[in-house]
């Protein structure tokens, strides 16, 4: 779901996906914003398309302001698709 809103692109840093995997689709990971393990929900509005590198950035520094970027995102997303 994420990845489809997404649109190839991720929601950190908004680069393109770094490479296409086999199928030819850009290869970008599924974060969780509020982790499963602390109690998040798998829902659209909880996750998000990550590049690897923003992906590992968000479970090592899960820095507050990035946390803050991402959630907007994903609520512009999730409003821009539902009309
Ligand atoms: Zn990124
Ligand atoms: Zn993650």
């Amino acid at each position: 779901m994420a990845k489809r809103l997404a649109k190839g692109k991720c929601q950190l840093c908004l680069q393109q996906a770094p490479f296409k995997n086999t199928n030819g689709e850009p290869y970008l990971e599924t974060h969780h914003i509020v982790w499963l393990s602390k109690g998040g929900d798998d829902t659209c509005d909880n996750t998000v398309a990550l590049c690897p590198n923003c992906h590992k950035k968000m479970h090592i520094v899960n820095n507050e302001e990035d946390i803050e970027i991402l959630k907007e995102r994903c609520k512009e997303l999730l409003d821009h698709y539902s009309v």
